[in-house]
């Protein structure tokens, strides 16, 4: 009853014209996917070409971070009306490259989730532990604490207009991904977390999986009964990766 959505995070990568070459690319192949709902988070400079080009086609656009701010003096910071106003439909919030590189606290990103919930876009927020979290068994504390946060600022109302997003912080980018089993377990954690505070949202509320996400791996992962689609970092860069990983969905 979920329909599975594939979100591709471009991070800090490509030029103007392999944007161009990107989102032609994707929309080549979109109009057969049925079954999955598609988005791209290019980097901000380029959700113009992506307003421009994806308009009127199925597949929806996004943002990889916002400001926890409406307006004003914050210098280098985009807000959710600005991303409004390019179209973006998603954004992600609490990736663990901004947890780690720009030191985003389980706070700060809530306060970011709910900016991105007033303005209208509906945020995929990030949850993960490291490869040390994991191995000294903190996964379910560290992934609870993470979505609490949201709770506590939004309540279960809140995580019903989201998305969220497992990526085990040690699979990202590391082409190592977490087995099917591995990430079933957490996902069934997190709605098991969700459930108890809302049955319905739980049963509704599209839980994705990150991390060295691939067209060889997709459709094992997102087989999984708790397992709604993925967000992808690397194979999202190569048009024909990329919908491969949307026809496993
Ligand atoms: P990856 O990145 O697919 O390159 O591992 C996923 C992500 O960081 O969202």
């Amino acid at each position: 009853m979920r329909r599975p959505l594939i979100a591709g995070n471009w991070k800090m990568n490509g030029s103007k014209a392999d944007s161009v070459d990107l989102l032609n690319g994707i929309l080549a192949g979109a109009a057969e996917i049925m079954r999955a709902d598609i988005a791209v988070c290019p980097p901000f400079p380029y959700l113009q070409i992506a307003e421009q080009a994806l308009g009127g086609s199925a597949v929806f656009w996004g943002a990889q971070d916002v400001s926890n701010e409406t307006s004003g003096a914050f210098t280098g910071q985009v807000s959710a009306q600005m991303l409004a106003d390019f179209g973006c439909h998603f954004v992600i919030v609490g990736h663990s490259e901004r947890r780690l590189f720009n030191a985003e606290s389980d706070d700060l990103v809530a306060r970011k989730y709910a900016q991105a919930m007033a303005h209208g876009l509906t945020p995929i927020l990030c949850v993960g532990e490291t490869l040390e979290e994991r191995e000294g068994g903190q996964t379910e504390a560290v992934v609870a604490r993470q979505l609490d946060a949201v709770l506590q600022t939004s309540g279960v109302d809140g995580i019903a207009k989201g998305v969220i997003a497992y990526e085990p912080v040690w699979a990202i980018g590391t082409g190592v991904t977490a087995t099917p089993a591995q990430a079933q377990d957490v996902h069934a954690f997190l709605r098991g977390r969700i459930a108890a505070q809302g049955q319905d949202v739980a049963t509704r509320v599209r839980i994705l999986y990150g991390g060295s996400m691939k067209p060889d791996n997709a459709q094992e992962l997102i087989g999984q009964a708790d397992i709604d689609g993925g967000l992808i970092g690397g194979a999202a860069l190569k048009a024909a990766d990329f919908l491969a990983i949307c026809r496993a969905g």
